[in-house]
């Protein structure tokens, strides 16, 4: 059996809820509440991520075992193992909406690695806890493949992220009315174990403010600073502005990344906003295929389209202002903390501008020129459905060494990136063949050579994305008992800015069926 070392210091270190028994209830004063994980019946193996499975220290042999299965299945702990679900609580859709807590996730503790890293391993649909509210605390194989996969992919991608070690089947069903219109369906209930330095949540802070629990606010605070951000010096006012201004910075961080990649989160409610700026809960996340800032997959905010693609930058500057208000009580200034979330905005735009030029090729910004050039473009992609990875991809391309060449030819690389062959009318042709003359005469002042750009911009503009029809055609298989799709898409998503020969069907856009499909293009809350 593996040796596998834990050390608490969440569950050691904090306020903890003196109630042992699992029913629903307020929970005051506390950062978290013990609970174990329920017994499930069948647990079986989908998958596991072997570079997680390398970063906690476990071989092979372990990951393949039935021990392993039982163990991330809830079924069983190991000695050191404290079950916890912590508490917090967050802004939904804009809303205060009170205490939310781990209502199916269950942190097992904390794993020291043998270079000393420390990760919180959590089982996410391990069964209720006291923060479940009116629902199950289960997750179903549908979402749980998505989070799974989904992790591992944007790690993959050099974007900040909690990484998820294994999807298991528990063997129950669980029902779920998949778009709230009753017609509630079983499904196959499963549960994933994610790992992370911390889960702690902008919402984890607020629920302390929001009941006037100023010195739990400040245990946590002053522990979180310690252990994720141990470079910050001692508690007190300052170092909490330092910090707040570090969070802020790390989120505008994440926002280009996922603005990048065409990432939309999909619910980005404050307890769903990782206080160390990481990528956290995937739920009904998805990717764009046409380049469209309007998209969101979540059909639970089809109305208002509050996390839309493009207002995402926005959104987290709004969580941002909600942490703001919570860190308040400790801090007792207001303009200090105006001035940093007005930073926030400054530290996006130039972050931002710089990922867009390396998305072009271009090694240095050149002012005004060349932000008209990027926003020329974005409106030119907007125009006709375009599909933005393949679009990226193709521009590194564009041929800059030939000055004989014609209309045609130039646009042709990027013919493969139309979905609507009827919308390439001549005048929209000439808008793109236009913009990109200009991007021709703008390359020319760059100081790559065609090869040196080509490398630039493939580091920066991934072939393989985990688009929205790859995860449910491996959903699909997978719920059919064939995990197999499941194992490929983990394989290819490793490099996602190789070209992987033989692989590419992964890397083709949306096919027709999946436009409206469920799933596809339309996720809901529910899992
Ligand atoms: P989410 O929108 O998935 O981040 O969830 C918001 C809140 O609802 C969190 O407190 C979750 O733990 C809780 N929650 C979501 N699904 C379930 C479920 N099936 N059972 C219990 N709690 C849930
Ligand atoms: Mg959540």
């Amino acid at each position: 059996m593996q040796q596998i070392q834990f050390d608490n210091q969440f569950f050691n270190h904090l306020p903890a809820d003196p109630e042992n028994k699992n029913f629903i209830r307020q929970v005051h004063e506390a950062c978290y509440s013990s609970v174990k994980p329920v017994i499930v019946s069948r647990p079986e193996l989908v998958a596991y991520s072997q570079e997680v499975a390398e970063m906690l220290g476990f071989d092979q042999t372990f990951c393949q075992s039935d021990d392993f299965v039982q163990i991330f299945s809830g079924n069983k702990q190991l000695d050191g193992m404290q079950p916890y679900a912590m508490c917090y609580g967050g802004h939904q859709f804009g809303n205060w909406a009170g205490q939310l807590g781990d209502g199916r996730a269950i942190n097992l503790g904390e794993l020291v690695n043998s270079k000393g890293e420390r990760f919180t391993l959590q089982l996410k649909g391990a069964g209720p806890t006291p923060y479940s509210r009116s629902a199950d605390g289960l997750a179903v194989l549908r979402s749980s493949i998505r989070e799974f996969l989904c992790s591992e992919a944007m790690h993959h991608l050099g974007i900040p992220t909690t990484r998820a070690l294994s999807v298991v089947l528990t063997g129950e069903q669980v029902v779920r009315d998949m778009f709230y219109d009753g017609n509630p369906e079983p499904e196959p209930g499963a549960i994933v174990c994610r790992v992370s330095p911390t889960f702690t949540r902008f919402g984890s802070f607020e629920i302390f403010t929001s009941r006037g629990e100023t010195e739990v606010l400040r245990q946590l605070v002053d522990y979180t600073i310690a252990t994720d951000f141990p470079h910050l010096p001692e508690p007190g006012p300052e170092t909490y502005l330092a910090w707040f201004n570090e969070i802020c910075q790390r989120t505008a961080t994440l926002m280009v990344h996922w603005m990048r990649v065409g990432f939309v989160h999909g619910v980005m409610n404050t307890d769903n906003m990782s206080i160390t700026g990481l990528t956290i809960d995937y739920g009904p996340y998805g990717w764009l295929d046409d380049y469209n800032p309007d998209w969101t997959p979540n059909t639970t905010d089809a109305q208002g389209k509050r996390y839309r693609y493009g207002h995402q930058p926005h959104i987290a500057q709004w969580n941002l202002f909600k942490l703001a208000n919570a860190l308040y009580p400790l801090i007792q200034q207001t303009e200090p903390l105006q001035d940093i979330l007005n930073d926030y905005a400054e530290f996006y735009n130039s972050s931002w501008q710089q990922m867009m030029a390396s998305k072009l090729g271009l090694t240095e910004l050149k002012g005004e020129t060349d932000e008209t050039l990027m926003m020329d473009l974005l409106s030119t992609l907007k125009l006709v459905e375009t599909d933005m990875t393949i679009f990226f991809r193709k521009l590194a391309l564009i041929d800059t060494d030939n000055n004989q060449i014609n209309n045609e030819e130039l646009i042709k690389p990027l013919l493969e990136a139309y979905y609507v062959e009827e919308q390439l009318t001549d005048s929209y042709k000439s808008k793109m063949i236009d913009w990109l003359h200009r991007y021709r005469k703008r390359l020319s002042e760059n100081s790559l050579s065609y090869a040196e750009r080509k490398e630039l911009m493939n580091s920066v503009n991934p072939k393989y994305v985990l688009r929205n029809y790859l995860a449910q055609q491996a959903i699909d298989s997978s719920t059919e008992g064939d995990h197999s799709l499941v194992n490929e898409l983990l394989e290819v998503m490793r490099r996602p800015y190789d070209e992987q020969p033989g692989k590419e069907k992964f890397a083709q856009k949306r096919p027709d069926w999946a436009r409206h499909r469920p799933g596809c293009s339309m996720l809901s809350c529910s899992s």
